[in-house]
């Protein structure tokens, strides 16, 4: 079994109470923190641990700190991102529903670090279960003094706050979040200035993820040095996994860094391996976003080595043969998917959440549905599909934000990897709708 930095203590009865949460070793990075370092010193040791964000784009989190303006005499803030929308991604909820003290706790070494005085948890709106699991625990937190004035006798003052957010996937986007704290509609800010100098009120401010701010409490419990010896090269520590599809165990795994896809697919320590004794077809490997994988290329880099649950080894070979980690949100689908039934589906998220901003965003997501809708539902034409190629390359890089690529990445990577089954589509029209139609299809066999 590989190391839990974060999970280890979450089947404790009672563990969301302070008391528990307590006993078993908690607020310890507080203390060691405020009474041992300096911001300067915590901000040090989250670099050394080598820690990039969980949320999806896996930017170095003590870099991203680092970025942050202190112009003297103006308040910085620390904002977490609870946002957690991606489809497939469901980790966070998890983490807060059942591990509040250890966000909070993350909260609080982090923002002293950060110099914030003021830091908020922005929540998805859909998650007002955890919204009170984390007011309870937040209050117990004030009332016990690790919230509110000179905390633990150090001087230092934070206060935390909850904000649900409106149900709006694009408020995951940092900036988009920061606007939708500010109290407006949640769009997306162009950059720069980015958060790190203009953020939230306009003031210097960092944006992390759950998991990243849960991460720095064993960062400053252990050592970041410690944290660094756990995974493989620049992808250092533990990951949370939320894996779902057509698993035997789907569930939430966190991985040492570095678990090969295959033992992590197939072993009885994680996903147990395909459901129904079923074969496995394709794999997107960190949240709806990121470009889709067939089974030999998840499996195996194109140069013919174990693809291993890493930064680096996911998106080996680039968009041509590789993907990303993302969010952790893993998606393994069995012989019998549809692929454009299934990309059509991610293609009716993206244009329902997209903002309306920008016009290729705007009108791309709404082209990709359409022309994916005629090819699923069997009116489609065979230049349709380098007609959802052409949009899509006409979506990448001309956005305000990521969404756009969010939209156009999968799309163009179920084409590249699975035209045949797309051409299918259009000439099998009849049989285009039917679920597991092209699976057991004469033309499919032994494709
Ligand atoms: Fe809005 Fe899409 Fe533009 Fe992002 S890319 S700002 S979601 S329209």
């Amino acid at each position: 079994m590989g190391r839990k930095l974060l999970t280890e203590h979450i089947n404790v009865p009672g563990i969301d109470t302070f008391e528990v949460y307590r006993k078993h070793g908690g607020y310890r990075s507080v203390e060691k923190a405020l009474k041992t370092m300096t911001p300067d010193e915590v901000v040090e040791e989250v670099k050394k641990s080598g820690l990039r964000g969980r949320g999806g784009a896996g930017f170095p989190t003590g870099m991203k700190w680092s970025f942050l303006a202190k112009p003297v005499g103006v308040p910085r803030y620390l904002v977490c991102n609870a946002d957690e929308s991606e489809p497939g991604t469901f980790k966070d909820r998890h983490l807060m529903s059942r591990l509040p003290h250890l966000l909070i706790e993350g909260m609080i070494t982090s923002s002293y670090a950060l110099g914030a005085n003021t830091s908020y948890i922005y929540i998805r709106g859909e998650l007002l279960y955890v919204l009170r699991i984390l007011e309870k625990a937040i209050a117990e937190a004030y009332a016990n003094g690790f919230l509110g004035k000179n905390i633990l006798g150090s001087g230092y003052d934070l206060d935390l706050h909850v904000h649900p957010g409106g149900g709006a996937y694009i408020c995951g986007e940092e900036t988009a979040l920061l606007e939708s704290l500010e109290g407006k509609r949640g769009n997306p800010r162009n950059k720069p200035p980015f958060p790190a100098v203009q953020g939230l009120y306009a003031r210097p401010t960092v944006v992390n993820n759950v998991e990243s701010i849960s991460a720095v409490v064993p960062i400053i419990n252990d050592g970041g040095e410690e944290y660094a010896k756990l995974g493989v090269g620049k992808s250092t520590g533990t990951k949370l996994i939320s894996a779902c599809g057509h698993l035997n165990k789907p569930g939430i795994y966190e991985i040492e860094l570095g678990v090969p896809v295959e033992e992590f697919i197939y072993s009885d320590e994680y996903c147990g391996g395909i459901w129904k004794g079923r074969d496995l077809k394709a794999v997107v490997a960190g949240g709806s976003s990121v470009p889709i994988l067939p089974k030999e290329l998840i499996l195996k880099t194109a140069a013919g080595e174990n693809r291993l649950m890493t930064y680096e080894s996911l998106s080996d070979g680039g968009f041509v043969t590789g993907t990303m980690l993302g969010s952790g949100g893993f998606i393994a689908m069995d012989e019998t998917t549809c692929i454009v039934r299934n990309t059509w589906s991610f293609s009716r998220f993206y244009h329902h959440e997209s903002c309306g901003q920008c016009s290729p965003c705007r009108e791309g997501t709404g082209w990709l549905e359409k022309v994916l809708h005629r090819l699923e539902h069997g009116h489609g034409h065979m230049h349709d599909i380098d007609l959802l190629v052409s949009v899509a390359k006409q979506i990448e890089g001309n956005t305000i934000c990521p969404l756009g690529e969010a939209a156009a990445w999968p799309v163009a990577a179920a084409v590249r990897h699975f035209r045949h089954e797309f051409e299918w589509h259009v000439t099998n029209p009849a049989e285009a709708t039917r679920p597991g139609a092209y699976y057991s299809s004469k033309a499919a066999v032994g494709v």
